[in-house]
């Protein structure tokens, strides 16, 4: 049942709260065990929001648009009295004292959070295999890799614990899992979600975003999250977007600018697909030209610089006093190097290091300032391609789901995988994975949908139109 089904039927007492919850607590019980989507689940938590939903119900007050939908959240965002570890040893036994935005928003609404979602530690990465507490596994195929850092989310969608997830993306976090998972993922533009409470990764680049097994669902949550919020500084004074509205509203006329610097150095199947659905796009009615962005292809290397040097920043907070794991030395500088050599893993010390040689003097300016400039000309190829053309269509991911273990000792290949979900991060704007049929594996391929900055309504306009002609596969919604 997707989000919106079971939102309509709480909120006319076809079915309660709590029964949804159960199911999904007893489908989590009978089958994680094996796919470790959550590092915890919080039944008894997500019993009493079920329980409140349906006292409003049953005392006809609006129990709002996700009455009773278990959601679950990625553990970089922070939940009041709950742990939230990020992946993390060196955040062991830390309790938030307070509710990331997205989360007060989520019970607003009438959701109920299911619990909290595997990741990469630190959002670093691609597989979810760099989390501290072990990987999770693709539900789609269990030898496979479900993507990263937000496979937790992704895997909870696509084995149908939750109708809805929210994951992180900085280079690709929620689009690429999506892909690798056969479900929707979709990053806002920078600064339409608040990322209060949101552990920070890459503060210019990071923003929460839906999961969901549809467009329409993706849509939904969507509109809950795009809020102002006073607590962000970087959060933009916009009402909600009403992008719902918009999911079956066709393509008629949208000029779709097919990119072959986010397809070409794809996998063939992967390709494939890309070009099978821009041919669709163009029957249903848009107008596919192809339009080369090359600027596209030095965003990896802007962004393994931009992303590490915030990150060395972000993490130096970590020092043993503050927050979760502290290893005791005989004085403070000690306590924090043992604090620190324990409790970080070898991605997250490999990236603060990076970043700190970036940022350092004598190599700023060959570095990190040179990477701001690449980001800048990013930008500006973005405005260029879409002078003529309203969206752009490209893969999400090179490949679909890799073997567990294929690519952990080669962080260059699994670099990779964010080649085609970069760009949209470096330039701030909304981008989605739409699942979109599957490669000579087997497995979901997702074709991603990129827009202007704040052009969500005719991002999810567009992506509905890709799902309503993307083939049937075994899993479609
Ligand atoms: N895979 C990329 C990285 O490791 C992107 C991560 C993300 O979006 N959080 O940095």
């Amino acid at each position: 049942m997707g989000a919106r089904d079971v939102a309509a039927a709480v909120r006319t007492g076809q079915r309660s709260a709590r029964e949804v919850t159960e199911e999904a607590l007893a489908a989590v019980a009978a089958r994680d065990g094996e796919i470790h989507a959550f590092l915890e689940v919080l039944a008894d938590n997500a019993r009493s929001q079920a329980t409140a939903v349906d006292a409003a119900v049953a005392e006809g007050r609006d129990p709002g648009p996700l009455a009773g939908v278990p959601v679950a959240l990625k553990d970089n965002l922070c939940t009041r009295g709950i742990p939230t570890t990020c992946g993390s040893r060196i955040l062991d036994g830390w309790r938030p004292p307070y509710d990331a935005t997205v989360v007060e928003l989520l019970h607003a609404a009438g959701a109920v959070a299911l619990g909290k979602t595997n990741m990469d530690e630190f959002a670093m990465g691609s597989s979810t295999e760099n989390s501290a507490f072990g990987p999770t596994r693709n539900p789609r195929d269990h030898d496979k890799v479900p993507g990263g850092s937000s496979g937790g989310s992704a895997a909870a969608v696509a084995a149908g614990f939750t109708p809805l997830s929210l994951g992180s993306d900085t280079g690709g976090s929620i689009r690429q899992p999506a892909a690798l998972c056969g479900v929707v993922g979709m990053k806002p533009t920078y600064g339409r979600v608040s990322r209060y409470g949101l552990v920070a990764f890459a503060s210019s680049l990071d923003q929460i975003g839906p999961f969901a097994a549809t467009v329409g669902d993706a849509a939904l949550l969507y509109d809950v999250l795009a809020q102002h919020d006073p607590c962000d500084t970087t959060s933009l004074r916009l009402d909600s977007p009403a992008t719902l509205e918009v999911v079956e509203a066709g393509v008629d006329g949208v000029r779709i600018g097919l990119c072959p610097d986010l397809i070409e150095g794809c996998a063939p199947d992967v390709a494939a697909r890309v070009y099978e659905a821009a041919e669709a796009l163009a029957a249903a009615g848009a107008k596919v030209d192809e339009i080369s962005v090359p600027e596209f292809r030095y965003g990896l290397s802007a962004y393994y610089i931009i992303a590490p040097a915030e990150a060395s920043s972000n993490l130096a907070r970590y020092d043993g006093v503050r927050y979760g794991l502290r290893v005791d030395a005989e004085d403070a500088a000690a306590m924090n190097k043992a604090t620190r050599t324990a409790g970080f893993g070898a991605e997250v010390k490999r990236r603060i290091m990076l970043g700190t040689y970036a940022l350092s003097a004598g190599y700023y300016d060959a570095y990190y300032a040179q990477a701001q400039r690449v980001r800048t000309l990013v930008v500006q190829a973005f405005e260029r391609a879409y002078a003529s053309v309203d969206v752009l269509l490209g893969a999400t991911a090179p490949t679909t789901a890799f073997p567990l273990g294929d690519k952990v000792d080669d962080p260059m290949a699994m670099y990779m995988n964010d080649i085609c979900t970069i760009p949209s991060n470096l330039a701030g704007h909304p981008a989605v994975s739409v699942p979109f049929g599957v490669g000579d594996d087997g497995l979901p391929v997702g074709v991603q949908v990129l827009a202007p900055a704040l052009a969500e309504r005719l991002l999810f306009q567009v992506a509905g139109a890709v799902e309503a002609v993307a083939p049937r596969t075994e899993w479609s919604a």
